[in-house]
């Protein structure tokens, strides 16, 4: 272990670019705390379904974003349906209502200050809202073809049916809504280094990640 590298540590990128991956392991090599936040937007759009409501009714996914607490995440009901590709599609649709996001700031927020002796945050907005003056950034993506691959990989084991065309049709769509909301839009902070994955392995990807992180 070693924590020769400041705190927090912000990674965003868009879905199955390997940030998450890359981010457990990072926390795990510095013995930093981590947070995955795509799982509080997640949750929010599956409270809201659990309610019995559309994902789509801003009213009741503020309410989700709202009643939304650490203790939730680990819940059981919850955690069987959070990695799902509709839970991946219902999330996008409420982290575009900016009420939702301002409820999820102040946690994501709260974890980066209480975390010691530091910690990774990823997702979309880290680098340039959640924690704009992260001493260190990354923005990890890869090709769109190779995203769907990853992502049907893992989905297909629950679901033999799943085509992989319908995966990276929605993974086209997820990353159109993430890039043109209004409010907190996924993009590359000026100040992040990019990683590309497309052609990395999980172990290169991460040597890659320490390599770029020790040279900022
Ligand atoms: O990363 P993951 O695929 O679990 O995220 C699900 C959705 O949550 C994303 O497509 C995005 O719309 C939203 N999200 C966000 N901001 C974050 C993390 C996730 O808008 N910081």
């Amino acid at each position: 272990m070693s924590r020769d590298i400041s705190s927090p540590i912000a990674i965003d990128g868009p879905a199955a670019s390997g940030k998450g991956t890359i981010a457990r392991r990072l926390a795990t090599h510095f013995g930093y705390a981590y947070l995955d936040t795509g799982a509080l937007y997640r949750a929010v759009a599956v409270l809201a379904r659990q309610a019995g409501c559309d994902v789509a009714d801003e009213a009741a996914a503020i309410a989700a974003a709202t009643r939304l607490a650490p203790d939730q995440l680990d819940k059981a009901d919850l955690q069987a349906e959070l990695r799902s590709a509709q839970t991946g599609k219902d999330a996008s649709i409420v982290a575009a209502m900016p009420a939702v996001r301002a409820a999820i700031l102040q946690f994501q927020r709260d974890f980066a200050a209480r975390s010691r002796p530091g910690c990774i945050l990823d997702g979309r907005d880290i680098g340039t809202i959640v924690c704009p003056d992260a001493p260190h950034k990354l923005f990890i993506t890869a090709r769109a073809e190779i995203r769907a691959e990853r992502r049907w990989k893992e989905l297909v084991q629950n679901d033999p049916s799943l085509a992989l065309a319908e995966v990276l049709d929605d993974i086209e769509q997820r990353d159109a809504r993430d890039q043109n909301r209004a409010v907190a839009p996924l993009r590359q902070a000026a100040d992040a280094l990019l990683l590309d994955t497309s052609n990395l392995s999980i172990e290169e990807a991460v040597t890659a990640a320490l390599d770029l992180l020790r040279q900022d």
